[in-house]
This record gives C-alpha cells, structure tokens and sequence, in this order.
C-alpha cells in the first residue's frame, strides 16, 4: 500500500513561468480509467490560481503580442521539436491516462508536432488587406491584432491533440494562453507546460488544473481574459457562452458532433465496412466526428450490416496494459460507460442490438463495441451523442430522405457520404449542413484545412488560417494624407 502511494506523482501546475502547487494546496487525483487506479495528482485549483494565471498572461502579453512573427514561429517550432523528441514517453503517459490504446496514443504526438509546425509558418503568413484610399485624401489599411489573454478550455477525448490545437494558432497570432486541460486528463498538458518553460517567455503559456464546476465561471468570465475558446460538449459550451457575454468576450466554440456516414447502394460496401470499424470505434467512439450514425442504402442495407457486424466482432478490445495489438481501450471513466450504457438501454425497444450492447464485468470503464440497427430517426439513440463504442444503422429510401436524416440533428459537425458517383457526391456534399464533408471517407485531418462546425456543434475553426484569424481582431487604421 505504502509503495502504491509513494509510486504516484504529484504533478504542479505552470503559471507565469514556474511550476507551483495549487493556492490551498489541494489536489485531484488523475485516474486510469483502464483499471479504475489513482496515477497521480494534480493542483486543485481556485478562483485565486485563475487570478495568479491571468495576471501572468496579462504581464507576458505586451511583449509577446509586439514580437516579430519570426520569433513567434521560432519558439513554435522549438517546442515541436521538444515535443517529438520526448513522443513515445508523452504517448504512453496519454494512454495511461485516458485508457487508449498505447500505439494510437504515441501516433498522436506527430500529429500535434505537425500542428505546430504549421501554425509555426501560420505565424509570418497573417496579413491584412492592402492598403486603398476609399476616401479622398486618406490611405486606410487593415491590421489583424491579437485579442489578448485567451483561456483555452480542453476535452478529455484528446488531450495532447486537443492542447496543440488551442495554444497553436492562439500563439501564433500573439495572444498569451491560460491552458485548462480536463481535470480528467491533464497529464499530458503539465509535461507540454515542462517543455514550454525552456522556450517561451514567462507568462505566454500556463496551464492550470482544475475542474470545470470549481474554475470555470472564474476563467471565462475573468475580467483579463479577452477569449475562451472551448471544446467540450454542447451544454458546456452553451454555459460558457453565457457567462462570456456578461463581458461580451470573444469566442470560439468547438461542441459535439453526430456524424452522418451516408451509404449510397453503389459504395465500396468492404471499404465503408473497414471504416467503420475503424472510426466508429476509434478512441472508443469517443471522438466529435466519430463515424456514428450510418444511413444505408435500401438495396446493400442488410449485406451491409452483415459486414459491419463481421468487422465490429472482430475489434480486440481491453486495457492496453494488455498488450501492442488492444484496438480499442475504455472509456474515459465509469460516469462515461453509465451514460452508454443507459442510452444502450433505452434503445433496445425500438431496435435490434445486432452486437455488443454488454458492459463488461471487470474493472475500468470498458463498453463493448455494439451496432443498433433500425432505431427511429426521432430516437434518442439517432438524435443525441453517445461519446462511446455504439453506432447505428439506417434504411433510407431515397436521397432526399438520406439528405434530411444527415440532417435532422442539432449537431453540424463531419459528415461522409460513400457512392461511386461523383455528381451525386458534391450534390450531397452541398446539401449537407456539416463543417467538413469527406467523400468515400472518414476522419481524415490536415493541419492546412479547418476543422468547425455548424448549427450546435458550435462556430470558429480549428487548425488552417482560419484558426490563427478567429484569434485575433481587425482594426482599421485610416490616415489623412
Ligand atoms: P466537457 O464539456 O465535459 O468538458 C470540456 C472542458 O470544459 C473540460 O476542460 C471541462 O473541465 C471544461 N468545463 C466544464 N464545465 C465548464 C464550465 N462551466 N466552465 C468552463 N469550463 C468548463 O467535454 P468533455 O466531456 O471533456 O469532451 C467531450 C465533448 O467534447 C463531446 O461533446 C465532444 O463532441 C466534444 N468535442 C468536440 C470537438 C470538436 O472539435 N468540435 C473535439 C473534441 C471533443
């Protein structure tokens, strides 16, 4: 017992340069949720640890927001370099943290490398529109300008990943940060705050640790924060959004998705079955463009969910202590499987559990991989995000019926839309109301292209220019002449 308790680490948080313990010196435990075990502990903290974050963001922030692009794409590039180089040890601690599998978890780390990198070249890349004179005897011109202090609130689905692309374009455009990684999964966050400390000036990172419930309302509505920028579930986001508007603040809003996979009866059914398979249950369905809702083509719908259900069978599953070859690890906690497993239920009724539909019992959040074929449109199984391992089919009749189902969500996320034909595909594309539509796939993310939401999924982009511009405002400087 003495041994366990002397093994776990107490991490301390990252503001204004240093590493410090919590205000009141209290702690969270950070737990596995692979085997339900503390693995270490991080600050709790308070609205005074939100204060100390705030007033060092503020003090870095003249220098940091005056310095040339190149110094700002310099240090970008230094902390990716830093990041790489230590990946496979912050990949294991991820999948330790957030029950992954441990090779998807180290397959995560170049990714964020190459997020940086780019938001690193983003930095010299911002610009204004030229210089005019719209009026007589006055030359105008356009500056983009940091907001300021930007808090940066991130889910526990991808923690590393999630960092990358908050600080990324956030610094890149001259804003300081105050990163709140989920009190869940903030590990990974306190070692990217170890590297950021040899890099960059005192004050334009920190990261804190605290839940959402305790320095949530202290953050967003801080009077020295400029932004939030959020990405977390709707109601969350909704929350935020309110308490921002007390201050008018800036925002940017990456909520939930409910991914429509449309099958049309001429797709490569073995290629959407492996998709599927693939990121369906990527991250155990945890994942905000997770391929979830499938609407099948009248004529391939039962082979379909035949090969589907081949694949889904197929998936080994399990703590990824277990071994290389765990495709899909637990849920991020047992609160998550319940939230499964009551929507698993309730779904039984008014469709068929064609496999999966089981909560394992042995310890960790573990849920098995399930497909519900048949529910109705208006269910909450259709219409709500299950953030687990459970995907659902449909038959459509018609496209203008595929059309209205992808549609008939409140969420506006990702989409896919898998035919032979390429009209029907961009017609479809259009038709669709969601951020990023991928034709004959799914889930596939470059640093260049944005990634965001329409309707309750939320506004602002993530990764490409469009996210260095979201942080930053436009001033208009006119001068008589
Ligand atoms: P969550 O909403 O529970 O938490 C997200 C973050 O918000 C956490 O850091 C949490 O501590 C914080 N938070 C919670 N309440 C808060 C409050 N009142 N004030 C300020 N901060 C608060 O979300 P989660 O469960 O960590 O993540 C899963 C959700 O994130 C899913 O809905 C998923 O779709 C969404 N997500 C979206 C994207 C995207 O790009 N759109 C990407 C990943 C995840």
């Amino acid at each position: 017992m003495t041994d366990t308790l002397e093994a776990i680490k107490t991490y301390q948080q990252f503001i204004g340069g240093g590493f410090v313990d919590s205000a009141s010196g209290e702690t969270l435990d950070v737990i596995n949720p692979a085997d339900d075990q503390v693995i270490a502990k991080v600050p709790k903290s308070s609205a005074e640890d939100v204060d100390r974050a705030a007033e060092a963001a503020d003090k870095a922030f003249p220098a940091w927001g005056h310095a040339t692009p190149a110094e700002r794409s310099g240090a970008l590039l230094k902390l990716a370099d830093a990041l790489e180089a230590r990946g496979e040890e912050i990949g294991r601690l991820e999948s330790q943290n957030a029950g992954k599998p441990v090779g998807a978890a180290i397959d995560e780390v170049p990714v964020v490398v190459d997020n940086l990198r780019f938001f690193a070249g983003a930095a010299r890349l911002l610009e204004g529109k030229a210089a005019n004179e719209y009026m007589e005897g006055h030359t105008s011109m356009i500056r983009r300008e940091p907001v300021g202090v930007v808090a940066s609130i991130a889910p526990w689905n991808y923690p590393i990943l999630m960092a990358g692309w908050k600080i990324g374009p956030a610094l890149a455009a001259g804003n300081t940060v105050i990163l709140k990684p989920s009190a869940r999964t903030p590990l990974t966050a306190l070692v990217l705050a170890e590297l950021a400390a040899d890099i960059l000036p005192p004050g334009v990172l920190n990261v804190i640790t605290g839940t959402g419930g305790d320095i949530g309302d202290a953050l967003v509505g801080h009077p020295t924060v400029g932004m939030v920028s959020v990405t977390g579930d709707t109601d969350t986001g909704k929350h935020i959004a309110k308490v921002a508007a007390e201050r008018v603040k800036r925002l940017h809003l990456e909520l939930g998705g409910k991914a429509p996979v449309i099958v049309f009866d001429d797709a490569d059914l073995d290629a959407v079955a492996e998709a599927i398979k693939l990121w369906g249950y990527w991250n155990a369905g945890q994942d905000c463009t997770a391929a979830t809702r499938v609407i099948a083509g009248p004529k391939i719908y039962d082979r379909f969910v035949s090969e589907l259900t081949d694949q889904v069978k197929s998936i080994k599953w399990g703590d990824p202590a277990e071994g290389d070859d765990i495709e899909m690890g637990s849920l991020i906690a047992q609160a998550q499987a319940d939230k499964v497993e009551g929507m698993v239920e309730r779904a039984r009724g008014g469709a068929e559990i064609v496999t999966g539909g089981v909560r394992p019992k042995r310890a960790g959040a573990f849920y098995e991989p399930t497909i519900i074929a048949g529910p109705d449109q208006r269910s909450e199984i259709v219409q709500d995000e299950v953030f687990g391992p459970v995907v659902t089919v449909q038959r459509f009749s018609d496209e203008e019926q595929a059309i209205a189902w992808a549609n008939d969500v409140r969420f506006g996320l990702a989409a896919s839309v898998w035919t032979a034909d390429a009209g029907k595909a961009m017609r479809v594309a259009r038709a669709i109301q969601f951020g990023t539509v991928w034709i004959n796939d799914h889930f596939m993310l470059v640093s260049e292209m944005p990634h965001g939401g329409f309707k309750e999924s939320g506004y602002g982009k993530d990764q490409s220019m469009y996210a260095v511009e979201d942080y930053t405002v436009v001033k208009h400087v006119m001068m008589k002449i």
